[in-house]
Parts: C-alpha cells; structure tokens; sequence
C-alpha cells in the first residue's frame, strides 16, 4: 500500500513533534583502540536493547553491528562502512551512528558527523587525546557541535583526572565540566561521585565483567566511612572544581564551547548509566532543519530526508545499492513515495529497511533523527534531498579535505568504457573524490581520498562490479587548497603542485606534496587564491 504526502501530514503534527523530542542522534569519536566497540555494547547492553555483552559488539565478532559486505573487510577485521543503531532507553530512542575507521579513515567517517545532532567524544584514561579524536574534533567543532567527553578505562592506570581535564581545555579549547568525580586513582577506581547532588556510586566489580556491574548508592556519610582516606583526596578535587566554576552549562555545550565529562569504564560497565541519563537529559532532540537557502523547516513539515552515505554490496545474495538518510522532518511511512530533489523524479520507499546490527528489518515508520536505508538507490548520491511535498532542498554535504591521491588507470584499455561507468558511480557514492585535467587526460584521473583504504576499495569494486581491473600509482601529494580559474594557471605552473578539477562540482584544486612546500609558495606567490578545504585534512 503507498501513502501520498497529504495523507501522512494528515496524521496529528503534535505526534512527529512527541516522536522528535525523544530522540537522540549520536556519534562516538575516539581514536582506535579507546574502547568505541566496548562502549557501543555497554550502552546496548546497558540500555537493555540486548540481552547478553558480545551479541552486538563483540571483539571477537565484530559482524554485529558492522556488516560483513566485503571480503577484504573480514579480512582485516576492520569496518570500513557504518552501520547505525538504534538503542531504547526508558522513553528515549537513541540512534547511535558507527563512525568508521579503526586502522584507517574515509570520508564517510566524516559524513557520519553531519547526520548526528551531538557527540561523545570517548578517550582513553591513560592516553587522553589522540590523533584520530583530534581530526573528528575539528569536524564536530567547525559544525559547533555539542560533545560530551567520556573517559574511559578508569579501572586501569592512568593519568590524573585533573590533568587530563587540562588537557582538554589547552589542546583543542573545549572547556570541561566534569558531571562525576572518579574516587580512587585510575587503577583504583572505587566508584563516582554525583556531582549534581553528592551522592557516591560505588561499583563492585562482576566476574568476568560481561555483565552490568553492581552499583550501590550510597550517602556521603556513607561514603566517607566506607572509602576512607581516598573519599577526602576526591572530595577535596571536587572542592576545587567548584571554584574554578568548572559547572555544566546548557548554553556553552550547545555551542560546542564546553564539554560535560564523564568518568567510567565501558568494560566492566562503570558509569554507563550515567552516559545514558546524560544524553536523554543533555544532547539535543533533532532540530528543525535549515534548507539550502537559509529557512527552516517545521520538524512536522512533510517528510525531508538527507543521504550523507551510500553503500554497496552489503549482502552478497543481493547486489544494491543503499542510500543511508537521515530523516531531517515528518513522519516516515514505508511506501510513501517521495521525490528526489536534485532530479525532480519520485523514489518509491517500498522496501527501505532499519538497520540493527547485521540485521536488516523492515521499517515501518521512523521519525525526524532516525536513519534509513532505501535499497535499489543507484540513482541517489551522498548529499540528495528525499521529500514529499512541498519541495524542499539541503545544502550539500561538504567534501572533506583529501591527504592521499592516485592516479587510477584501466588495467585493460579495452574496458575503458566499463572503466568510466565505475569511475562514475564511485564518485557519484562519494568512495573516493575523482580529479583530472587536460595534462592527465581523461584516461587517468586522479583519486583523492582521506584514508589510503578508499583506494583498495576503489580497486575491489572497480575489478568485482565493473569489470574493470585498474591500477593506481600513488602521487606524492599529501594536502589540497582550493584555488580560482584565475588563479590556476599560476599554480599549474609551480613546482611541487598541479592543478585539478573536482569531477563532482568543478572545483579546481592544487595539489601540494607537503605544508612546507605550501608555506613556501604562499610565501613566493602572495596573490595566489589558495584556500583551505573543509576539516579533515592535515592543514
Ligand atoms: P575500539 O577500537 O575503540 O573499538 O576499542 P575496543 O572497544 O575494541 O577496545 C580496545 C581494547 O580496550 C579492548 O581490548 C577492550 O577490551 C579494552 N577496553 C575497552 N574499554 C575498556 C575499559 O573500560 N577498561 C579496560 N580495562 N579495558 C577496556
């Protein structure tokens, strides 16, 4: 059965409004290794969307809530798409969206932030920030994103809880306001204290850890008999959070200025129920989406939606496509069938799915924050704007700044047609950014990708669902500026750099092998446009 549009806004607007207000869309940012996979399952587990650790998450099989589309994925053990997941907690549905990258990056890992209205930005106790945390940082930063920092692995050595506050607040300016306190040093972690009322959570370590820890409440009278001389050391930190006012502020952490801190560890499920409590209290329900030209539109309005990621090749026994959308405002039925904005013409919805875990179920009905995944999406690309009516438009995803480029040829030139139906497809899905010029000619473009990975999945594809068997001939280049028709002949001919155009919208970039390199041409050539690109990039 479909749906038209005016039947589904016909449905009470008050119900899209209840539906928004009690959703929360999410990202971690963390570095390798911080712990991401734990925490995603001790929040699942936690939230009791499963019933035993490991089903979701598990490090040993990580197919739960990544998808094992590829061979050289499981190979690797590494995910190199997202999946997202929806967890219910109490009245609140939280849709937690996998950032990918472990051992590397692409921009989907990017993109996975445009679609998130908040998040968690998770470190390792012991390490504080690293690299990759840093790189998604910026994203969430240039977006003025709120982000609620958890510190993870309290129960084993680490550094000092003030320190590592300092740390956040000097490197990247991100004013922290703890919302517990750990008691016991990191390696010896005793519990947390509540800032907001005082009260002490002590947690009992289960065997094994597998399941919810133990958690006992207890007063301060309590606590300070019970903990003894490390109660005072925390109580006396805490005193002195107090007066250098490091309290939560709803203003600042909307704008992404201050970050409220929690304290835990997501192994043996420490302090993830206050992780939880602080999303539904603190990270903002989906707003009502903003347009291409600046206005708003009601979260009740018709159903919008964005795709900010496609997807090959999930299931072998079927070979789709899928567009990824984020619901932006109405109420979504499946079956409605809506419009594709940058071509005018009708998508039918007859078979979109939710996607939980490696499974792929049905959706009915989804709401502004929740993400879908529409099969058969060949003709949708990262950015499209799905609607019913009346018309509305996004603004596209922006493209992050590549540090890794190819030149990509056709192994076999016979099969250069099949060559560039794939080159095409890849860079209308949005897996690598496709460059070429005059010089390179049309028979060899230029890749650019954020992680080296792009390129071997640019190569699967192109040999697997093309026919086309490529080679790739890494360029010694590591970054990329914009620059204008004006200013690129100039650049063209300076050593060190060439000047290509984005396929995708005709941008003309300069490619450079290195920030030194670019300081020096700056330096030579001051009237040269040479613009940043968008975050991610090593400038
Ligand atoms: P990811 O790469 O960020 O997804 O990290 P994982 O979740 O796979 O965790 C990396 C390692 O850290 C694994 O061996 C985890 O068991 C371990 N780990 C994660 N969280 C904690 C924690 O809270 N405490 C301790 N001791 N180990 C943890």
């Amino acid at each position: 059965m479909s749906t038209t549009a005016e039947e589904t806004h016909s449905k009470p607007a008050r119900e899209v409004a209840d539906e928004a207000a009690r959703r929360r869309t999410f990202a971690v940012i963390s570095h390798p290794d911080a712990g991401k996979s734990t925490l995603t399952e001790a929040l699942a587990l936690h939230a009791a969307a499963i019933t035993s650790a490991g089903a979701v998450h598990g490090k040993g099989d990580r197919r739960g809530v990544t998808s094992d589309w590829m061979d050289m994925e499981q190979a690797r053990g590494i995910s190199i798409t997202s999946a997202a997941l929806r967890i219910d907690y109490g009245d609140t549905v939280l849709n937690l969206l996998d950032t990918p990258g472990h051992a590397d990056f692409s921009e989907d890992t990017y993109r996975v932030l445009s679609a998130v209205d908040c998040a968690i930005m998770l470190l390792d106790s012991a390490k504080g920030l690293e690299p990759q945390t840093l790189k998604l940082f910026d994203v969430c930063r240039a977006r003025n994103m709120p982000v609620i920092t958890f510190v993870n692995k309290w129960d084993r050595p680490g550094r000092e809880p003030l320190e590592l506050l300092d740390e956040i607040e000097q490197r990247i300016g991100l004013r922290p306001t703890p919302l517990n306190w750990p008691v016991g040093i990191a390696g010896d972690f005793r519990g947390l204290i509540d800032r907001a009322d005082g009260s002490y959570t002590k947690l009992t370590r289960t065997p094994g850890g597998a399941t919810r820890a133990v958690e006992e409440r207890l007063t301060p009278e309590q606590a300070a008999e019970t903990e003894g001389e490390t109660w005072v050391q925390a109580t006396e930190e805490m005193e002195l959070l107090g007066e250098i006012g490091a309290h939560i502020d709803e203003e600042s952490f909307m704008a992404g200025q201050s970050s409220p801190v929690l304290f835990g560890a997501a192994l043996p499920n420490f302090g993830i129920s206050q992780l939880l409590d602080t999303l539904v209290k603190l990270a903002p329900p989906p707003p009502a989406p903003v347009d291409a030209r600046g206005e708003r539109r009601p979260i009740d309005a018709p159903f919008s939606g964005q795709v900010f990621k496609m997807q090959a090749n999930m299931d072998k026994a079927h070979r789709d496509r899928m567009a990824f959308v984020r619901i932006a405002s109405g109420r979504f039925e499946r079956g409605m069938v809506l419009t594709h904005a940058r071509t005018g013409k009708p998508f039918a919805t007859k078979y979109t799915q939710a996607v939980f875990g490696s499974e792929r179920s049905t959706v009915e009905t989804a709401y502004p924050g929740d993400v879908i995944a529409l099969v058969n999406a060949a003709a949708l690309s990262v950015g499209d704007t799905l609607y019913a009516s009346p018309k509305v438009e996004f603004a596209p995803i922006p493209s992050f700044a590549p540090e890794h480029f190819a030149v990509c040829r056709a192994k076999d030139s016979g099969r250069y047609k099949q060559f560039q139906r794939g080159m095409a497809q890849l860079d209308a899905e949005g897996v690598v950014q496709v460059l070429t010029s005059d010089v390179r000619g049309e028979q060899a473009p230029v890749l650019a990708a954020v992680g080296p990975l792009q390129f071997d999945v640019v190569a699967h594809r192109m040999a697997e669902e093309f026919n086309a068997t490529v080679e790739l001939a890494h360029l010694d280049y590591t970054l990329a500026r914009r620059t204008d028709a004006a200013s690129a002949p100039a650049a063209h001919a300076l050593s060190g750099a060439e000047v290509l155009k984005r396929r995708a919208d005709g941008e003309l970039l300069v490619l450079v092998h290195n920030k030194y390199r670019l300081r020096v041409i700056v330096r030579d050539n001051p009237g040269l446009v040479l613009e940043p690109l968008l975050a991610g990039g090593a400038d």
